[in-house]
């Protein structure tokens, strides 16, 4: 049964009121809060039922057939809620508004919250991972796109020119979750999102002034900027409905200031997981990751995919790395204390949102205890910037918070004692009752002479004084018992003493559960006030882990300081690729690359597996490494500011598309060849190997010589066609080298070295073998080899020899067949005169060999 088919009229005020708030989120499941269970109906419930393995049940609603419906109790929701988000749907949760024991006819029920992929706060979410949601906005001639990470408060935004690929690119690297787009869009766009990357996209027009939150882009002049920040706060206003004052002010990001490259690139580079299983294990990010707070930790990830182009910054970084490693045992003294520091950033977000608990305040003052001794080692280490240490928020809740507070903030036990003179003289009313109370047994088993008599509580009932029956007889009228309860073996009785104390005990632990919520909500909103203040901590502790990080990870590795030149000069002496190294341990063979003046092309060749591609990546890897403000694992390292960084490296088939490897390799090609400046790392690994030989050979060096001639980046190109190594003579600016390996007794062992000039042989047949091959495929390889390098000396060309003749005579045998075969009409021919002709075509054929 169809939501949109049903008689509206016919249906149970409960029914219509669920579709009512059901109209306005179309698009939403919705969780509807019926007692201890959220339900679903129509065709929410078939989904969750299917989804989430639940069964299937009906509900009668005044209709003849019964609603669909299933439901999932309130207590235990989220499990089923994060599912739900993962696979891409946005629920609504509509809550109870009135007590249902004090509403008289209908509950009032009303949506509280969306959760959306890009607006979830929970602790699902990786604490090392930011998740963001954006807008994308198409203005037809460019996009602007604005996002946030909800959980932290950061905002960014954007304008970039109207290219696919580049939005793309940005959407990506950036990662984004969730996007909200206006219906300019390509809906081509909006499906790769949706079906490549697995991202929520939501199409919305409409923008309003938002006078509420207009401080977060008051600043902003770019009108069209104003715009997606504007779409997207709409949208978030509308799903989290809290209070979203930890919004940060938007900053407008210059994509000049940031080494640029795109998806493939930071896939094939192992930037923040390995190409095979997809992990961060053996990712550059893996190896630089020694922070100890998730702050630091999501710091660094960002600057490893948005590394940065400011000489100065980066100059001031290596400065603050050569400080940490000098003064090494301070370095250590803040490591210690930093592994105290919570995750503020996103502690900020729940005490802007509200579902904050006293854990987190406890959080937050050991934190806060930390921070004045950060401050003192920051200001030895003339780190250059200043920690606001808000000791008052640290006395605030040192004085108030209790250390064994509960996670719920309706129980009470959160306040100390001696923070609020009213909660401390209920808290005493009621324990002087209780003591009373303790005390009661005994004083009442003097009194009547009753030696098992009892005191007790249940919460039907209260306190009671509890007679055995056989005792029964020796309670007497002036005791002022009143009969309360009879159970088989004794009698339950309260006295009007013990009603008064137990009117107070009750009457105050109800006062001092609202007292202790109170003054708590107190202590939030007064620490709602340093929002702004505890977001700038947060934002130096980052930095300042991440690089106590990558100076720890420097000192272990002995990385050193590159030295960044004016220059278009690249000079790495014993260069190493980190990750490989760290892998192999002592084994790594470091390598030289130098591209001085007037180089500004590595032409590189040798056979498989000897680590052409591994020097590759060492290059853009020590690039990243030094834009990001690290050291790097060289023993000395010149190098210019790159803009932008493309790789071919790899066999990154695009299945999705369901391109050919070649056609991936093309595009991948021409985007590097159409956005490469001079300033640019170009990395192609054995480009133009997809196709026919010459097909390749001829692309890889038309584009070899483009890029000499009119692009001129740095580039790294490794082929195995030999033929390319000649082109050195012809363009100035492209040099050989060749990784070499040695050979005996027929066995290869790579060395791993790079060396001038072009390699003189191809060892690929000895690399099958090494790869244990059958011998005989081996043998005829190399019978094959031999033919092909005859023909490069002019003698044969290559043929399977075994199973044609040689060109002469095969010329001659052709020629009498063809001849007799002119002679003779079949058509005109009798069976038994084919057959002849045949024999006689066999026997000629005979006598010549
Ligand atoms: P190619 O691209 O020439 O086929 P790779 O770069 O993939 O070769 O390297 C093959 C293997 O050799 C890699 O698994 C890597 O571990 C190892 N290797 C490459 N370069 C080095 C080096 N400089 N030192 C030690 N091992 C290396």
């Amino acid at each position: 049964m169809k939501r949109s088919e049903v008689d509206r009229t016919k249906l149970s005020p409960m029914m219509q009121q669920y579709l009512e708030i059901k109209d306005k989120y179309n698009d939403t499941i919705i969780f509807y809060r019926l007692g201890d269970f959220y339900e679903m109906f129509f065709e929410d419930a078939i989904i969750c039922s299917r989804e989430l393995e639940l069964a299937l049940t009906g509900r009668n609603a005044g209709l003849d057939e019964r609603v669909p419906m299933c439901g999932i109790p309130y207590h235990a929701y989220t499990g089923y809620l994060n599912k739900l988000i993962d696979k891409g749907y946005k629920v609504a949760i509509c809550e109870q508004l009135t007590d249902p024991k004090e509403t008289k006819g209908m509950v009032e029920r009303d949506v509280v919250q969306v959760i959306t992929k890009g607006t979830r706060i929970d602790s699902q979410l990786n604490e090392k991972d930011n998740s963001y949601i954006g807008s994308i906005y198409d203005f037809e001639y460019c996009y602007t796109i604005s996002y946030t990470d909800i959980t932290t408060g950061y905002f960014y935004a954007l304008v970039i020119d109207h290219d696919t690929n580049k939005l793309l690119k940005e959407i990506i690297n950036r990662n984004l979750v969730e996007v909200i787009v206006n219906s300019k869009i390509d809906r081509e766009i909006i499906s790769i999102l949706r079906e490549n990357y697995n991202i929520l996209v939501t199409i919305i027009d409409d923008i309003y002034e938002l006078n509420d939150y207009s401080y977060l882009y008051e600043k902003i002049t770019d009108v069209r900027l104003v715009t997606t920040v504007k779409h997207l706060l709409k949208y978030i206003i509308d799903t989290k409905r809290g209070n979203l004052s930890h919004l940060q002010e938007v900053e407008v990001v210059n994509t000049n200031n940031y080494l640029t490259f795109d998806v493939h690139t930071k896939k094939n580079l192992e930037l923040i997981e390995t190409i095979r299983l997809r992990e961060k294990t053996y990712s550059l990010l893996w190896l630089l990751d020694k922070t100890k707070t998730a702050m630091g930790s999501r710091l660094l990830k960002t600057n490893i995919e948005n590394p940065l182009t400011d000489m100065e910054e980066l100059n001031r970084r290596y400065d603050i790395i050569e400080k940490l490693l000098t003064q090494f045992i301070l370095k250590e003294e803040l490591q210690r204390e930093l592994n105290e520091v919570y995750d503020l950033e996103r502690l900020v977000g729940r005490i802007s949102y509200g579902n904050l608990n006293a854990r987190d305040l406890l959080q937050l003052k050991n934190s806060l205890k930390v921070l004045p001794n950060i401050k003192r080692i920051l200001d030895e280490l003339n780190y250059g910037k200043n920690i606001d240490t808000l000791d008052e928020v640290y006395d605030l809740l040192e004085k108030s918070i209790n250390e064994d507070a509960p996670i719920t903030i309706k129980e009470g036990n959160l306040i100390k004692e001696g923070y609020s003179q009213e909660l401390d003289d209920i808290k005493n009313i009621c324990s002087g009752s209780k003591d009373f109370i303790l005390k009661l047994e005994a004083d009442e088993r003097e009194r009547t002479g009753i030696k098992n008599l009892k005191v007790g509580f249940n919460k039907v009932f209260g306190y009671y004084i509890e007679v055995s029956k056989g005792n029964i007889p020796l309670v007497k009228d002036e005791f002022c018992y009143e009969r309360k309860q009879t159970l088989a073996n004794c009698e339950r009785f309260i006295t009007p003493l013990l009603k008064e104390k137990e009117n107070i005990i009750l009457g105050a632990e109800e006062k001092i559960i609202n007292l202790e919520y109170k003054l708590f909500m107190d202590i939030r909103d007064k620490i709602k006030g340093y929002i702004g203040k505890i977001q700038k901590i947060s934002r130096i502790i980052a930095e300042v882990d991440m690089m106590t990080s990558l100076a720890t990870v420097s000192e272990e590795n002995n990385y050193v300081r590159p030295c960044l030149t004016l220059e278009r000069n690249i000079i790495i002496k014993d260069g190493r690729h980190p990750v490989v190294e760290k892998v192999n341990k002592s084994d790594y063979v470091p390598n030289d690359i130098i591209m001085g003046k007037g180089v500004d092309i590595l032409l590189i060749t040798g056979p498989n597996m000897a680590g052409k591609s591994t020097f590759m990546r060492q290059l853009a890897i020590i690039v990243i490494m030094a834009q990001i403000g690290s050291f790097v694992p060289a023993k000395s390292c010149s190098i210019p500011i790159f803009d932008k960084i493309f790789t071919r490296i790899g066999a990154s088939d695009d299945l999705v598309s369901g391109e050919s490897t070649f056609m991936v390799e093309m595009k991948e090609a021409n985007y590097a060849i159409m956005e490469a400046t001079p300033n640019s790392l170009i990395l192609f690994d054995e480009l133009g190997r997809g196709t026919a030989t010459y097909d390749g050979m001829s692309l890889a060096q038309a584009i070899l010589e483009y890029i000499h001639d009119k692009i001129k980046a740095k580039t790294l190109f490794s082929t195995h066609y030999h033929e390319l190594t000649s082109l050195s003579s012809d363009l100035p600016n492209l040099r050989n080298v060749h990784v070499s390996a040695v050979e005996e007794d027929g066995k290869i062992t790579f060395l791993h070295k790079v060396k001038q000039g072009a390699v003189d042989k191809s060892y690929g047949i000895h690399v099958a073998s090494l790869a244990k091959l059958p011998p005989s495929l081996i043998e005829r390889a190399k019978e094959i080899l031999d033919i092909y390098e005859n023909k490069s000396n002019n003698k044969q060309p290559f043929v399977q020899t075994s199973l044609f003749l040689p060109v002469d005579e095969q010329d001659n045998k052709s020629n009498y067949l063809e001849d007799k075969l002119k002679e003779v009409n079949p058509l005109e021919m009798t069976p038994i005169e084919a057959l002849n002709f045949i024999y006689e075509l066999k026997e000629n054929m005979k006598s010549k060999e």
